[in-house]
């Protein structure tokens, strides 16, 4: 690639005049000045200046399936020609949201014998959880409790931008600025093993109590009130929290016990990004919601969506009409590409060569960035990956100033050519799935 200083220079001062950019502190954009992405092949970016950078974070943990897929191109291109859009709210339908629709629902593994018959389609992730707010408050009217209000989430859990969907999350930060969350939704604590731990506490421990903060909020809230528990697998955005092993089996006792709806927040966590499909398989959950976006497309076009088990499915079909949707709801272009970006997966096998073969590589080569002198641990799951970033190896003991030393980390490594995130301490990335073992190899 070739450095364009003219058009670096025309893009920064444009943007400083004219966009407002998300979650960014435009003061300090316009200091260091912001950075022009150009183009992308494969795993790499290239910048206006001229520099290629191996994208560890998928873009924004969408693109699974790698930069330059001609037929996700082409796949938007013919559907623009053919039916660029029509609505689904009028009795009319279009065929790829159709198709969509029950492909996905054959991905999506049965849980104990029931599959998720339905999906409702959304323009995003934020859109979706959205969706799920009206949507199980919809389905506990029309099973004759609606006192059953409440939802559940998590602290540090991240679930979309919307009013709604940053009430689910636990991001504090987002509450303080928009005055939220909305009444009916309520927080535990995150499985965070190693902020949370007691002394000599093991992760088994460790994750059946933190499983507990769930019944005790449920005995708290009283349980006829509680709508729904709303969580990622794996939080993404928290700075990849992975439980242990533990804490999801004893989630779904307790969400059994109670009869409340699970909602499982797979924006991040589906289509291969941790070696399966649907992280629910990994895990062993029995969710009876499912929110998708991000990968469904590789973030090619954007696109989001619920799928619904067949247990809400089959009330909210036969309940009358549910009074929700938007345009895009199972836009056709959105959706033509979705089903090539499945083609393509299915084809490349991208979920088995996480579970199988990339997903346990990065393990090894990840965990030996723990031997380095500011690393205290550094962990993954599939093709997700945490480090954190200590002062003290043996207490774990982080800087005071946490999110300065992650914010230099991240630049230290844009500069010498990967993409990382920093989420205060921790060091997190999110490859695309197309990596090979020399790929990881260049990336640790
Ligand atoms: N849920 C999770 C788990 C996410 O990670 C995100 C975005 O990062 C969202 C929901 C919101 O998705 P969107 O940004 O497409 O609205």
């Amino acid at each position: 690639a070739v450095a364009d200083p003219d058009l670096t220079h025309e893009l920064r001062a444009l943007d400083a005049a004219h966009f407002l950019h998300p979650f960014t502190d435009h003061a300090a954009l316009a200091a260091k000045g912001v950075r022009v992405i150009t183009r992308a092949e494969g795993i790499w970016i290239w910048d206006a200046d001229g520099h290629r950078i191996l994208d560890g974070m998928s873009g924004l943990w969408c693109v699974n399936a790698g930069y330059g897929r001609r037929e996700l191109a082409e796949a938007a291109y013919h559907q623009m020609l053919t039916l660029p859009f029509y609505n689904t709210f009028f009795q009319t339908t279009t065929e790829p949201p159709v198709r969509l629709a029950r492909r996905l629902s054959e991905l999506a593994p049965p849980v104990d014998g029931r599959r998720f018959t339905h999906v409702f389609f959304t323009s995003s992730g934020s859109e979706a959880n959205d969706t799920n707010v009206r949507l199980v408050r919809r389905y506990w009217d029309l099973m004759g409790q609606p006192q059953r209000k409440v939802i559940i989430g998590r602290w540090n859990a991240y679930h979309g931008s919307t009013v709604a969907a940053a009430s689910l999350g636990g991001m504090r930060a987002m509450h303080e600025q928009g005055d939220l969350p909305i009444p009916g939704v309520v927080h535990i604590e995150q499985p965070y093993y190693w902020q949370h731990r007691l002394p000599g506490e093991t992760p088994e421990a460790f994750g059946v109590r933190a499983a507990r903060w769930l019944e005790e909020k449920i005995l708290e809230v009283g349980p006829d009130k509680v709508a729904a528990f709303i969580a990622e697998p794996v939080q993404g955005a928290g700075g990849v929290i992975i439980p242990p092993a533990t804490y999801w089996p004893e989630v779904q006792r307790i969400v059994e016990r109670y009869g409340i709806l699970l909602i499982s927040d797979e924006v991040i966590c589906a289509f291969g990004r941790l070696g399966h499909w649907f992280a629910y398989e990994r895990f062993g959950i029995k969710p009876d919601l499912v929110t998708f976006a991000k990968a469904v497309t590789s973030g090619y076009v954007p696109l989001g969506g619920v799928l619904v088990g067949e247990r809400v499915a089959r009330v909210l079909v036969d309940g009358g009409e549910f009074t929700h949707g938007y345009t895009y709801s199972g836009h056709p272009v959105a959706c033509a590409v979705a089903l090539a970006n499945l083609d393509l997966m299915q084809r490349e096998r991208l979920p088995e060569r996480v579970r199988d073969d990339t997903g346990p590589y990065l393990a090894e080569r990840f965990a030996t960035l723990a031997d380095h002198p500011l690393v205290g641990v550094a962990e993954s799951c599939g093709m997700v990956a945490g480090l954190i970033l200590v002062r003290d190896k043996a207490t774990l003991e982080p800087f005071p100033e946490d999110w300065e030393v992650g914010l230099l980390c991240r630049q230290h490594c844009f500069d010498t050519g990967v993409v990382m995130r920093a989420v205060g301490a921790r060091m997190i990335i999110a490859p695309p799935l197309v990596m090979t073992r020399a790929d990881i190899d260049v990336m640790i």
